[in-house]
């Protein structure tokens, strides 16, 4: 069949929403937020593999005209198109799959994501949408909804559908493959690796899940995540986590190497591997024996609470360069509220071991929780401060945002029973970031932009450029740089009372 993974460049006053691997989606005019979908990316080689045609047309990170965008669409002809939406766009998507409709008359449209994972029956309600597929796994789901149209295969657990009456039905809630290294390594040139990348990240790059799902120390979370503003780990993953094989992903990761020349890998799977220290062990006997050591650089997400010397040696071993790690709040009670299961300090001391052995911290924070106060974010700020100048080296750096919960989320179901939301529940075009959609005592913008800030500092500045080593690591200051400067231009400096601020990926770890 001929099937195409679509991401429309929808504009709101001229700026692109950062919807691909975002797990917040924001509008923005940056040119350095181009984040690889890796779950579509495993959906479009999927079926790829299965001999179906596929487009892969990321109009977003192609920053691409409706003009183009429309052209590719229709030369293409699909029978089958699949659309990732999120809480922010899903209206628009459904007002774009109407339009779908009236040109390709026959079209099979399904959606995918953590918001209709939550309310499948809604898109099903509201639009002509024919398939709804939830959890996170969506690229098998995809796979055998393509299987089923084509005739071959009967239709598989965790899709949504209406029947020859218009009633809605499901084939039931989805299920978690297990065997995660049966999928096909992703097909780098027919989802375009050169198109994708970030500002803080060592080109060329590209991204990678070692697994799904976080992973979390026992004593803490009881091996998993939990944090309750975490959408996907709520909505995809369904509190669980799950790793390929060390062998898997060293396979994976050497294609990428000696066919693209990849330099740095992003493993975007929400804490990384690095809570399981046996796999670690592994990891580093493959890269070995497939003489891979010193031959690329690899950055991860990461729970600060997974990290303990020994393991943040074998990370050095593998060639980790930057650890991604979430700070959240300086005050333990927001953590514990949370459910984030750590506290300031052990997230300071996994911080500080992490720079004490060379890694770089892009740390993330977030203010504006309701029940927090001034001296609450003052914290906050305090302690995002003595992270990031600690022995400050090239690349580290940091991300402060407004915090946001997405519907279905235990954060939001909190909001709504404590009558927390300043919009309506299903406003759902306000959760994009551009305004506060929770009740705070403080002005939280303003804290944001004032920590934002803190990389200007002149002790930040010169710990960065004195630390630089490599041509590579010039590159990447002067993108940070930009990026930096293209933040500031999406909100202003300072922002104003009533603007949302924040970064698109922050809410990770
Ligand atoms: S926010 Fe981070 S630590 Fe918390 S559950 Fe999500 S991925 Fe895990």
């Amino acid at each position: 069949m001929k099937t195409a993974v679509l991401y429309p460049p929808f504009r709101k006053d001229g700026e692109l929403p950062l919807l691909t691997q975002n797990r917040h989606l924001k509008f923005s005019k940056t040119q350095e937020v181009r984040i690889f979908p890796l779950v579509p990316g495993h959906l479009a080689t999927n079926l790829k593999h299965l001999g179906h045609e596929v487009l892969w047309l990321d109009g977003i990170n192609r920053r691409m005209s409706d003009e183009e965008f429309d052209g590719h669409l229709t030369a293409f002809n699909p029978e089958v198109i699949f659309l990732e939406t999120k809480a922010p766009v899903v209206n628009r998507h459904w007002r774009y799959i109407e339009e779908l409709k009236a040109q390709f008359p026959n079209v099979k449209i399904a959606l995918m994501g953590d918001h209709v994972s939550y309310f499948p029956e809604e898109s099903l309600l509201n639009s002509k949408v024919d398939y709804v597929m939830t959890g996170g796994d969506y690229d098998i789901v995809g796979r055998n909804l393509v299987e089923f149209l084509a005739g071959k295969a009967p239709l598989g657990p965790g899709v949504w559908y209406r029947d020859a009456e218009g009633k809605t039905l499901s084939t039931g809630p989805h299920k978690l493959e297990e065997a995660l290294d049966s999928l096909p390594f992703i097909d780098r040139e027919l989802t375009r690796v050169q198109d994708y990348g970030e500002a803080y990240l060592l080109r060329p790059t590209a991204y990678i899940l070692t697994g799904r799902g976080c992973g979390a120390p026992k004593e803490s979370g009881g091996g998993v995540g939990l944090c309750t503003f975490c959408i996907w780990q709520h909505a995809l993953w369904g509190k669980t986590a799950r790793l390929r094989s060390p062998a898997n992903v060293a396979a994976e990761m050497e294609i990428c190497i000696n066919k693209y020349k990849i330099w740095e890998f992003f493993d975007d799977n929400e804490s990384g591997p690095i809570y399981n220290i046996e796999w670690l062990r592994e990891f580093y006997k493959e890269l070995k024996a497939r003489k891979l050591l010193g031959r690329f650089q690899f950055s991860s997400n990461c729970r600060a609470d997974n990290l303990n010397e020994e393991i943040v040696d074998l990370l050095v071993l593998c060639g980790w360069r930057l650890l991604k790690i979430g700070l959240e709040s300086g005050s333990d009670y927001t953590i514990k509220h949370l459910a984030k299961c750590e506290t300031v300090e052990l997230i300071s001391r996994g911080v500080k071991m992490a720079k004490d052995k060379g890694l770089v911290i892009l740390l993330t924070t977030m203010m504006g929780y309701p029940w927090e106060t001034e001296e609450d974010v003052r914290k906050t700020y305090e302690v995002t401060k003595d992270l990031l100048f600690y022995k400050v080296r090239a690349g580290d750096c940091m991300q402060a945002s407004v915090v946001i919960a997405y519907p279905g989320s235990p954060l939001w179901m909190e909001a709504t029973r404590k009558n927390w939301l300043l919009i309506g529940k299903t406003d759902y075009e306000k959760y994009d970031m551009s305004h506060p959609i929770l009740k705070s005592q403080i002005n939280a913008s303003e804290w944001a932009t004032k920590t934002w800030n803190l990389m200007k500092d002149p002790r930040f500045v010169i710990g960065q450029v004195t630390t630089v080593r490599s041509f590579r690591q010039i590159n990447l200051l002067w993108r940070g740089l930009q990026s930096l400067l293209g933040h500031v231009q999406d909100y202003g400096d300072p922002v104003p009372e009533s603007k949302g601020h924040a970064t698109p990926q922050t809410a990770v770890n």
